[in-house]
């Protein structure tokens, strides 16, 4: 499976079922995956669901017991999945994540052998656990997961991280500890927490130029003074304080305080090194024999200066936008533009060759 414009297709290009749902909302840049289960009859039951404009409520896609994908909300957008939700000192979670539903009833109460069901559906003991969540309750029966849906799910799982770059795999449990009990304990999460952020050895893995490196770059973590100089008594400058979430690029620290210039606007100066997070450099090749760098993000804006770009050359995302990204190329010149995203391919660089500042 592979993804374009944020919808999932097959390796052979055709899409899979695609059922809108109304609920969603604006453009996300993704951090998590957050597995859920349904708590529902069947797959269709939850699709339908997601796609009345009574229910509030949807999710990026929905996983049926045979494997059968189905999705309701393109990658890039904010789907209902996730409610109050806090992880990692992110609020909100629908903002930051992906949310896949396992079709699934849920758990079963404490009905006991022979009594298992779900409404007036008997639910035979093969397919039940009798298991207490992790979080110390409840203790009763919870559905299996069949194997052809932890299969699917996993792959899914697997190309989602890898194309959105998603820092880790959780449970809607995890994220509204004690509201929420999905997916439950029949989900092996240990496992497909590992398997599906495992980076695979067969992604375009290049040896990086020598000398390369990368661009650091940071998340404000809140409201942020921007000041002349490296401690509090310093002035603020013209465009202080930053907002949280705002990216910056980091230069020289100095006693807890780091150099830094906000991404696309002018504001530079010193703030705290306490309030700012790394962001993860996300490198990609350049799979095009000559690749254009344009001002803009599309094809009607003029070349900058440097383009093009030659095949493997290895760059770093800064933005992106309507299928376009914003690149910075490492190595000896450093051209940055705008370049068509299907002529990159994620680019796996070893953790000792990144981390020095560039000279930008
Ligand atoms: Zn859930």
């Amino acid at each position: 499976m592979k993804i374009i414009n944020h919808r999932l297709h097959r390796d052979d290009g055709t899409p899979y079922a695609f059922r809108a749902s109304p609920h969603t909302g604006p453009t996300i840049k993704p951090r998590w995956l957050v597995m859920h289960y349904t708590a529902s009859a069947n797959a269709a039951g939850a699709i339908n669901w997601f796609a009345d404009p009574l229910s509030k409520v949807s999710a990026h896609v929905v996983i049926a017991k045979d494997g059968t994908i189905t999705q309701c909300v393109p990658f890039n957008r904010k789907a209902n999945h996730a409610g109050e939700s806090a992880w990692k000192g992110v609020q909100w979670l629908n903002g930051h994540s992906i949310g896949i539903e396992l079709d699934g009833y849920g758990y079963l109460g404490t009905a006991g052998p022979g009594k298992w069901k779900f409404g007036n559906k008997s639910i035979p003991d093969s397919d039940v656990v009798v298991a207490t969540h992790k979080f110390g309750k409840p203790s009763g029966g919870w559905p299996k997961y069949p194997q052809a849906q932890l299969d699917a799910a996993l792959e899914l799982a697997k190309l989602l991280v890898r194309e959105y770059r998603l820092e880790d795999v959780v449970g809607h449990d995890d994220i509204a500890p004690g509201r929420k009990q999905d997916p439950g304990p029949t989900f092996p999460m240990d496992s497909f927490r590992a398997s599906a952020t495992k980076q695979p050895d067969s992604a375009a893995r290049v040896t990086p130029p020598a000398g390369l490196k990368t661009i650091p770059r940071f998340r404000v973590k809140t409201t942020l003074n921007v000041r002349s100089g490296p401690a509090a008594a310093n002035a603020t400058v013209a465009g202080s304080p930053l907002q949280a979430g705002t990216i910056v690029r980091g230069a020289e620290d100095q006693a807890g305080w780091k150099r830094i210039t906000a991404e696309g606007s002018s504001v530079s100066g010193w703030v705290s090194a306490q309030f700012l997070e790394p962001v993860p450099a996300e490198l990609f090749t350049v799979t095009a024999d000559s690749l254009n760098v344009r001002g803009g993000p599309g094809a009607a804006n003029p070349t900058v200066p440097g383009s093009p770009l030659t095949r493997n050359t290895v760059v770093q995302a800064l933005e992106e936008a309507n299928g376009w990204k914003r690149v910075v190329s490492l190595g000896a010149a450093q051209v940055t533009g705008w370049v068509s995203a299907q002529y990159l391919a994620p680019a796996v660089v070893p953790v000792s060759d990144v981390g020095q500042p560039a000279n930008v």
